[in-house]
Protein backbone atom coordinates (compact mmCIF):
# COMPACT_ATOMS: atom_id res chain seq x y z
CA UNK A 1 0.00 0.00 0.00
CA UNK A 2 1.22 3.42 -0.90
CA UNK A 3 0.40 6.13 1.41
CA UNK A 4 -3.45 7.70 0.73
CA UNK A 5 -3.72 10.78 -1.02
CA UNK A 6 -7.10 10.24 -2.50
CA UNK A 7 -9.73 9.30 0.40
CA UNK A 8 -13.04 9.56 -1.46
CA UNK A 9 -12.36 9.18 -5.92
CA UNK A 10 -16.34 9.72 -6.39
CA UNK A 11 -16.25 13.79 -6.30
CA UNK A 12 -13.37 13.46 -9.28
CA UNK A 13 -15.61 11.00 -11.68
CA UNK A 14 -17.92 12.09 -14.47
CA UNK A 15 -21.04 10.48 -13.19
CA UNK A 16 -21.28 12.51 -9.94
CA UNK A 17 -23.77 15.30 -9.63
CA UNK A 18 -22.14 18.10 -7.91
CA UNK A 19 -24.72 20.23 -5.30
CA UNK A 20 -22.90 23.36 -5.82
CA UNK A 21 -22.35 24.78 -9.39
CA UNK A 22 -19.67 27.77 -9.65
CA UNK A 23 -20.36 30.55 -12.26
CA UNK A 24 -23.26 29.67 -14.09
CA UNK A 25 -25.29 31.49 -12.31
CA UNK A 26 -26.33 33.34 -16.08
CA UNK A 27 -27.15 29.71 -17.44
CA UNK A 28 -29.16 28.38 -13.85
CA UNK A 29 -31.19 31.83 -14.52
CA UNK A 30 -32.36 31.15 -18.20
CA UNK A 31 -33.17 27.70 -17.70
CA UNK A 32 -34.96 28.61 -14.41
CA UNK A 33 -37.31 30.97 -16.64
CA UNK A 34 -37.70 28.10 -19.12
CA UNK A 35 -38.70 25.47 -16.64
CA UNK A 36 -40.78 27.74 -14.14
CA UNK A 37 -43.88 26.93 -15.97
CA UNK A 38 -43.63 23.37 -15.10
CA UNK A 39 -44.18 23.83 -11.30
CA UNK A 40 -48.09 25.39 -12.67
CA UNK A 41 -48.30 22.05 -14.61
CA UNK A 42 -47.90 24.42 -17.48
CA UNK A 43 -45.94 23.16 -20.63
CA UNK A 44 -41.61 23.94 -19.85
CA UNK A 45 -39.97 25.94 -23.06
CA UNK A 46 -37.72 24.18 -24.75
CA UNK A 47 -33.96 24.99 -24.62
CA UNK A 48 -30.63 24.41 -26.72
CA UNK A 49 -27.71 24.07 -24.50
CA UNK A 50 -24.35 24.29 -26.44
CA UNK A 51 -20.46 24.69 -25.52
CA UNK A 52 -17.62 22.70 -25.87
CA UNK A 53 -17.12 19.55 -23.52
CA UNK A 54 -16.69 20.07 -20.29
CA UNK A 55 -18.46 22.60 -19.44
CA UNK A 56 -20.96 21.94 -17.34
CA UNK A 57 -24.21 21.47 -19.31
CA UNK A 58 -24.85 17.66 -18.00
CA UNK A 59 -24.62 18.56 -14.38
CA UNK A 60 -26.69 21.50 -14.63
CA UNK A 61 -29.34 19.66 -16.30
CA UNK A 62 -29.07 16.38 -13.92
CA UNK A 63 -28.79 18.81 -10.95
CA UNK A 64 -32.04 21.04 -11.74
CA UNK A 65 -33.99 17.46 -13.12
CA UNK A 66 -32.79 16.07 -9.53
CA UNK A 67 -33.56 18.90 -7.43
CA UNK A 68 -36.80 20.03 -8.39
CA UNK A 69 -38.49 17.88 -11.35
CA UNK A 70 -38.76 14.20 -10.11
CA UNK A 71 -40.96 12.27 -11.43
CA UNK A 72 -41.77 14.53 -13.96
CA UNK A 73 -38.26 14.64 -16.21
CA UNK A 74 -36.02 12.36 -17.86
CA UNK A 75 -32.54 12.54 -19.11
CA UNK A 76 -31.48 10.39 -22.15
CA UNK A 77 -28.23 10.37 -23.82
CA UNK A 78 -27.95 10.02 -27.45
CA UNK A 79 -24.94 8.63 -27.38
CA UNK A 80 -26.51 5.32 -26.24
CA UNK A 81 -29.95 5.45 -27.32
CA UNK A 82 -29.83 7.05 -30.98
CA UNK A 83 -32.64 5.35 -32.39
CA UNK A 84 -36.00 7.10 -31.75
CA UNK A 85 -37.53 3.90 -30.79
CA UNK A 86 -34.86 3.22 -27.95
CA UNK A 87 -35.23 6.82 -26.99
CA UNK A 88 -38.89 6.45 -26.05
CA UNK A 89 -38.60 3.37 -24.43
CA UNK A 90 -35.77 5.02 -22.35
CA UNK A 91 -38.38 8.08 -21.25
CA UNK A 92 -41.24 5.27 -20.16
CA UNK A 93 -38.80 3.53 -18.23
CA UNK A 94 -37.70 6.44 -16.09
CA UNK A 95 -41.04 7.90 -15.85
CA UNK A 96 -42.47 4.37 -14.48
CA UNK A 97 -44.95 4.29 -17.38
CA UNK A 98 -44.75 0.06 -18.90
CA UNK A 99 -43.14 -0.31 -22.33
CA UNK A 100 -45.48 -2.05 -24.91
CA UNK A 101 -46.59 -1.55 -28.10
CA UNK A 102 -48.86 1.04 -27.05
CA UNK A 103 -45.95 2.55 -26.11
CA UNK A 104 -46.22 6.04 -27.70
CA UNK A 105 -49.84 6.18 -26.64
CA UNK A 106 -49.32 5.76 -22.87
CA UNK A 107 -46.32 8.45 -23.25
CA UNK A 108 -49.41 10.96 -24.36
CA UNK A 109 -51.64 9.92 -21.57
CA UNK A 110 -49.00 10.00 -19.07
CA UNK A 111 -48.14 13.98 -20.89
CA UNK A 112 -51.68 14.71 -20.55
CA UNK A 113 -52.01 14.58 -16.99
CA UNK A 114 -48.86 15.61 -16.16
CA UNK A 115 -46.40 18.05 -17.90
CA UNK A 116 -43.07 16.47 -18.33
CA UNK A 117 -39.47 17.47 -19.30
CA UNK A 118 -37.47 15.54 -21.22
CA UNK A 119 -33.21 16.38 -21.55
CA UNK A 120 -31.55 14.52 -24.58
CA UNK A 121 -27.92 15.08 -23.98
CA UNK A 122 -25.87 14.67 -27.33
CA UNK A 123 -28.56 15.19 -29.49
CA UNK A 124 -26.82 15.63 -32.57
CA UNK A 125 -26.07 11.65 -32.46
CA UNK A 126 -29.45 10.56 -32.73
CA UNK A 127 -30.15 9.02 -36.11
CA UNK A 128 -32.76 11.29 -37.06
CA UNK A 129 -34.96 13.56 -35.49
CA UNK A 130 -38.25 12.06 -35.43
CA UNK A 131 -38.17 11.89 -31.93
CA UNK A 132 -38.53 15.35 -31.17
CA UNK A 133 -41.54 16.31 -32.93
CA UNK A 134 -43.10 13.40 -31.53
CA UNK A 135 -42.31 14.34 -28.09
CA UNK A 136 -43.16 18.48 -28.79
CA UNK A 137 -46.17 17.49 -30.27
CA UNK A 138 -47.59 15.26 -27.17
CA UNK A 139 -46.40 18.23 -24.77
CA UNK A 140 -43.36 17.62 -23.25
CA UNK A 141 -40.48 20.62 -22.92
CA UNK A 142 -37.28 19.48 -24.44
CA UNK A 143 -33.67 20.60 -23.05
CA UNK A 144 -31.46 19.46 -25.82
CA UNK A 145 -27.58 19.51 -25.06
CA UNK A 146 -24.82 19.28 -27.94
CA UNK A 147 -21.59 20.52 -28.56
CA UNK A 148 -22.36 22.21 -31.37
CA UNK A 149 -23.27 25.57 -32.60
CA UNK A 150 -27.20 26.14 -33.05
CA UNK A 151 -26.65 26.67 -36.90
CA UNK A 152 -25.06 23.34 -37.22
CA UNK A 153 -27.98 22.06 -35.37
CA UNK A 154 -31.02 23.44 -36.94
CA UNK A 155 -28.91 22.91 -40.53
CA UNK A 156 -28.95 19.28 -39.40
CA UNK A 157 -32.60 19.71 -38.36
CA UNK A 158 -34.60 21.97 -40.86
CA UNK A 159 -37.74 21.21 -39.52
CA UNK A 160 -36.87 22.48 -36.15
CA UNK A 161 -36.82 26.32 -36.25
CA UNK A 162 -40.15 26.72 -37.11
CA UNK A 163 -41.69 23.59 -35.27
CA UNK A 164 -40.00 23.39 -32.13
CA UNK A 165 -38.84 26.79 -30.65
CA UNK A 166 -35.72 26.79 -28.79
CA UNK A 167 -34.38 29.39 -26.19
CA UNK A 168 -30.07 29.17 -26.80
CA UNK A 169 -28.05 28.73 -23.78
CA UNK A 170 -24.53 28.96 -24.23
CA UNK A 171 -21.69 27.41 -22.04
CA UNK A 172 -17.99 29.00 -22.86
CA UNK A 173 -15.27 27.21 -21.52
CA UNK A 174 -14.14 28.40 -18.54
CA UNK A 175 -11.40 30.40 -17.51
CA UNK A 176 -8.60 29.16 -15.52
CA UNK A 177 -9.72 31.12 -12.73
CA UNK A 178 -13.15 29.74 -12.56
CA UNK A 179 -12.08 26.29 -13.02
CA UNK A 180 -9.64 27.24 -9.91
CA UNK A 181 -13.00 27.14 -7.86
CA UNK A 182 -14.38 24.19 -8.89
CA UNK A 183 -11.44 21.85 -8.97
CA UNK A 184 -10.61 23.39 -5.42
CA UNK A 185 -13.73 22.61 -4.33
CA UNK A 186 -13.89 19.09 -5.56
CA UNK A 187 -10.48 18.19 -3.93
CA UNK A 188 -11.56 19.10 -0.99
CA UNK A 189 -13.92 16.27 -0.68
CA UNK A 190 -11.75 13.76 -2.47
CA UNK A 191 -7.84 14.09 -1.50
CA UNK A 192 -6.45 13.67 2.21
CA UNK A 193 -5.64 17.29 3.87
CA UNK A 194 -2.78 18.57 2.34
CA UNK A 195 -1.59 16.51 -0.12
CA UNK A 196 -2.40 18.35 -2.99
CA UNK A 197 -0.79 21.59 -2.68
CA UNK A 198 -3.09 24.72 -3.85
CA UNK A 199 -0.84 25.81 -6.78
CA UNK A 200 -0.89 22.21 -8.32
CA UNK A 201 -4.39 22.91 -8.41
CA UNK A 202 -3.75 25.80 -10.09
CA UNK A 203 -1.02 24.39 -12.34
CA UNK A 204 -3.65 21.96 -13.66
CA UNK A 205 -6.75 24.63 -14.36
CA UNK A 206 -4.69 25.96 -16.64
CA UNK A 207 -3.33 22.80 -18.38
CA UNK A 208 -7.21 22.36 -18.30
CA UNK A 209 -7.91 25.04 -20.98
CA UNK A 210 -11.69 25.61 -19.96
CA UNK A 211 -12.48 22.10 -19.81
CA UNK A 212 -13.97 20.75 -16.54
CA UNK A 213 -13.73 17.45 -16.52
CA UNK A 214 -10.17 17.31 -18.20
CA UNK A 215 -8.76 19.10 -14.89
CA UNK A 216 -10.67 16.66 -12.42
CA UNK A 217 -9.28 13.69 -14.40
CA UNK A 218 -5.60 15.42 -14.24
CA UNK A 219 -6.09 15.41 -10.18
CA UNK A 220 -7.46 12.05 -9.91
CA UNK A 221 -4.41 10.68 -12.43
CA UNK A 222 -2.11 12.73 -10.24
CA UNK A 223 -3.51 11.84 -7.35
CA UNK A 224 -3.30 7.82 -8.46
CA UNK A 225 0.01 8.22 -9.56
CA UNK A 226 1.50 9.93 -6.15
CA UNK A 227 0.13 6.64 -4.43
CA UNK A 228 1.58 4.57 -6.88
CA UNK A 229 4.86 6.24 -6.18
CA UNK A 230 4.28 6.20 -2.42
CA UNK A 231 4.83 9.96 -2.38
CA UNK A 232 3.18 11.52 0.35
CA UNK A 233 1.92 14.62 -1.91
CA UNK A 234 1.46 15.12 -5.65
CA UNK A 235 4.28 16.86 -7.16
CA UNK A 236 4.27 19.17 -10.28
CA UNK A 237 5.43 15.92 -12.45
CA UNK A 238 2.79 13.85 -11.82
CA UNK A 239 -0.29 16.74 -12.65
CA UNK A 240 2.06 17.39 -16.00
CA UNK A 241 2.52 13.66 -16.84
CA UNK A 242 -1.51 13.58 -15.71
CA UNK A 243 -2.33 16.38 -18.11
CA UNK A 244 -1.12 14.49 -21.05
CA UNK A 245 -2.95 11.68 -20.36
CA UNK A 246 -6.40 13.06 -19.63
CA UNK A 247 -6.32 15.62 -22.63
CA UNK A 248 -5.64 12.48 -24.81
CA UNK A 249 -8.84 10.80 -23.84
CA UNK A 250 -11.15 13.76 -23.82
CA UNK A 251 -10.46 14.06 -27.81
CA UNK A 252 -11.68 10.53 -29.16
CA UNK A 253 -15.67 10.90 -28.68
CA UNK A 254 -15.01 14.47 -30.15
CA UNK A 255 -13.29 13.05 -33.08
CA UNK A 256 -16.01 10.68 -33.45
CA UNK A 257 -18.96 13.61 -33.63
CA UNK A 258 -17.04 15.35 -36.46
CA UNK A 259 -18.22 14.69 -40.14
CA UNK A 260 -15.99 13.73 -43.28
CA UNK A 261 -15.21 17.85 -43.74
CA UNK A 262 -13.91 18.82 -40.14
CA UNK A 263 -11.84 15.49 -39.55
CA UNK A 264 -9.98 16.21 -42.87
CA UNK A 265 -9.68 20.20 -42.18
CA UNK A 266 -8.70 18.47 -38.47
CA UNK A 267 -6.02 15.84 -39.01
CA UNK A 268 -4.13 17.92 -41.69
CA UNK A 269 -3.56 20.55 -38.67
CA UNK A 270 -3.30 17.70 -36.02
CA UNK A 271 -0.28 15.90 -38.20
CA UNK A 272 1.42 19.41 -38.46
CA UNK A 273 0.60 20.79 -34.94
CA UNK A 274 0.33 24.71 -36.07
CA UNK A 275 -0.26 26.29 -39.29
CA UNK A 276 -1.00 29.48 -40.55
CA UNK A 277 -4.76 29.72 -41.93
CA UNK A 278 -3.62 29.91 -45.81
CA UNK A 279 -1.56 27.42 -45.87
CA UNK A 280 -3.97 25.24 -43.54
CA UNK A 281 -6.63 25.88 -46.59
CA UNK A 282 -4.22 24.94 -49.35
CA UNK A 283 -3.31 22.09 -47.76
CA UNK A 284 -6.72 21.24 -47.62
CA UNK A 285 -7.68 21.86 -51.14
CA UNK A 286 -4.92 19.39 -52.23
CA UNK A 287 -6.43 16.53 -50.35
CA UNK A 288 -9.96 17.02 -50.93
CA UNK A 289 -11.88 16.06 -53.73
CA UNK A 290 -14.72 18.32 -53.86
CA UNK A 291 -12.77 21.35 -51.56
CA UNK A 292 -15.70 23.65 -49.87
CA UNK A 293 -15.01 27.10 -50.17
CA UNK A 294 -12.56 29.24 -48.00
CA UNK A 295 -15.48 30.99 -46.02
CA UNK A 296 -16.79 27.90 -44.91
CA UNK A 297 -13.38 26.63 -44.26
CA UNK A 298 -13.69 29.47 -41.84
CA UNK A 299 -16.80 28.73 -40.49
CA UNK A 300 -15.22 24.54 -39.86
CA UNK A 301 -12.32 26.66 -37.89
CA UNK A 302 -15.06 28.29 -35.49
CA UNK A 303 -16.39 24.91 -34.79
CA UNK A 304 -13.78 23.02 -34.00
CA UNK A 305 -12.75 26.03 -31.98
CA UNK A 306 -15.95 25.74 -30.44
CA UNK A 307 -15.38 21.96 -29.80
CA UNK A 308 -11.91 22.98 -28.08
CA UNK A 309 -9.74 20.99 -30.67
CA UNK A 310 -8.04 23.90 -32.14
CA UNK A 311 -6.97 27.25 -31.01
CA UNK A 312 -6.18 30.31 -33.58
CA UNK A 313 -3.89 33.24 -32.75
CA UNK A 314 -4.11 36.67 -34.62
CA UNK A 315 -6.10 37.84 -37.62
CA UNK A 316 -7.09 36.74 -41.21
CA UNK A 317 -4.65 35.10 -43.63
CA UNK A 318 -1.98 35.65 -40.64
CA UNK A 319 -4.04 34.19 -38.48
CA UNK A 320 -2.42 31.15 -36.86
CA UNK A 321 -3.96 28.09 -35.96
CA UNK A 322 -2.91 24.79 -33.41
CA UNK A 323 -4.37 21.63 -32.72
CA UNK A 324 -5.04 20.81 -28.66
P1 LIG B 1 -20.45 18.85 -20.38
O1 LIG B 1 -21.74 18.12 -20.28
O2 LIG B 1 -20.60 20.30 -20.71
O3 LIG B 1 -19.44 18.18 -21.27
P2 LIG B 1 -20.23 18.10 -17.62
O4 LIG B 1 -21.50 18.68 -17.09
O5 LIG B 1 -20.21 16.63 -17.82
O6 LIG B 1 -19.78 18.86 -18.94
O7 LIG B 1 -19.04 18.53 -16.64
C1 LIG B 1 -17.83 17.79 -16.56
C2 LIG B 1 -17.44 17.61 -15.11
O8 LIG B 1 -17.18 18.88 -14.52
C3 LIG B 1 -18.53 16.98 -14.26
O9 LIG B 1 -17.94 16.15 -13.30
C4 LIG B 1 -19.20 18.18 -13.60
O10 LIG B 1 -19.74 17.80 -12.37
C5 LIG B 1 -18.05 19.16 -13.44
N1 LIG B 1 -18.51 20.54 -13.57
C6 LIG B 1 -18.70 21.21 -14.73
N2 LIG B 1 -19.11 22.46 -14.50
C7 LIG B 1 -19.17 22.61 -13.15
C8 LIG B 1 -19.50 23.71 -12.29
N3 LIG B 1 -19.87 24.89 -12.81
N4 LIG B 1 -19.43 23.52 -10.98
C9 LIG B 1 -19.06 22.33 -10.46
N5 LIG B 1 -18.74 21.25 -11.21
C10 LIG B 1 -18.78 21.39 -12.55
MG1 LIG C 1 -22.19 16.30 -21.28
Amino acid sequence: MGYGIIHNEEPLLEAFVPTRLFHREGQLQELKLCLEPLLENKKANNAYLYGPSGTGKTAIIKWIFKEYFEGISAYVNCWMHSDSNDVLREIALQLGIKVDEDLMRRLEGFALKKKIIVCLDEVDQLKNGNVLYCLSNIGMGLMLISNKMPSYFYDLEKRIRSRVPLTEIHFPAYTWQELLDILKDRAEFSFVPESLPTELIETASRLACGDARVGLEILRRAGRKAEARRLKKVTRTEIVEASREARKLRKSPLLCSLNETERIVYEILSEKGRMMSGDWYNEYCKKAKNPVTDRMFRKIHASLAKCGLIRGEGKGRWKRYEAL
